[in-house]
């Protein structure tokens, strides 16, 4: 099969805590909306390793050259040439209660995440989405462990084909973090989906060293407190590569009530 590139118009809303990468060293799911108004997921990104006038922030448009996966399955994914990435426009505003913003993603909100599911199971696709909780029940904060396994190290640490290597090795966040909801389904019986967001893993990075052993209480007035009574949250939901069934959290949108 040829790689046929294209050039694409990316509008960035979604950017997950990097994973280390035997090809890549470290990547980031990175999602989005492209000019077409459909959902289109970027790989790899090696976002620490670009160079700081491509390290685009969400809810920028950037442009870049594209060709349809061939070892990723899902419809929605493309490979993503690095060198041609270029940040087209500064970040959407948040002002207006985030007018600008919703009118680019609500219209691809989806009915439910069951319905989601049931839609993936039956056409292997789709494997992004949008879905606003009915209502969410808890955010659970995890232990897991404060280290990378070996391979995930030896991954880390190979030499860099990347011309700006971050100083920092990328630091392991010693907790997984997942929410139970229930959807806009009538007949669901409840989720529990890990989330994986790249400002999550930052806040608790932020708040751990600001507060020590109490990030805990600032990460949940934010994340669960605020996201259940404040803000009216919405989730970006994907699936995983190897498990084709499986859905996370991959990023919030959350606007003001
Ligand atoms: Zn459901």
């Amino acid at each position: 099969m040829i790689e046929r590139w294209v050039k694409k118009k990316v509008l960035i809303t979604v950017r997950t805590y990097p994973t280390p990468s035997r090809q890549q060293i470290e990547v980031s799911c990175t999602a989005g909306i492209d000019d077409e108004g459909k959902w289109i997921r970027l790989f790899p990104v090696p976002y620490r390793f670009l160079t700081p006038d491509k390290r685009f922030s969400k809810y920028q448009y950037i442009g870049t050259d594209v060709t349809k996966s061939i070892s990723d399955p899902r419809l929605e994914s493309y490979k993503v040439n690095p060198d041609t990435i270029m940040i087209l426009s500064s970040p959407l505003p948040t002002t207006n209660n985030w007018e600008a913003r919703k009118e680019k993603v609500l219209p691809l909100k989806a009915k439910s995440l069951c319905e989601l599911q049931a839609l993936r199971n039956a056409n292997q696709f789709p494997t992004l989405g949008l879905v606003k909780p009915k209502n969410i029940m808890s955010l659970e904060i995890k232990s897991e462990s404060p280290d990378w396994t070996e391979s995930e190290l030896t991954s880390l640490r190979q030499y860099s084909m990347f011309g700006s290597a971050p100083h920092n090795e990328l630091e392991k966040i010693p907790f997984a973090f997942s929410y139970t909801f229930r959807c806009d389904d009538p007949n669901c019986h409840t989720h529990k989906l890990s989330c994986t967001d790249w400002e999550m893993g930052q806040s608790y990075r932020i708040w751990r060293n600001r507060y020590g052993d109490k990030w805990e209480d600032k990460f949940r007035e934010t994340y669960e407190t605020k996201m259940i009574f404040d803000r009216d949250t919405h989730f970006y939901v994907g699936t995983l590569r190897g498990h084709p069934d499986a859905w996370i959290i991959i990023g919030l949108f959350y606007p003001p009530k």
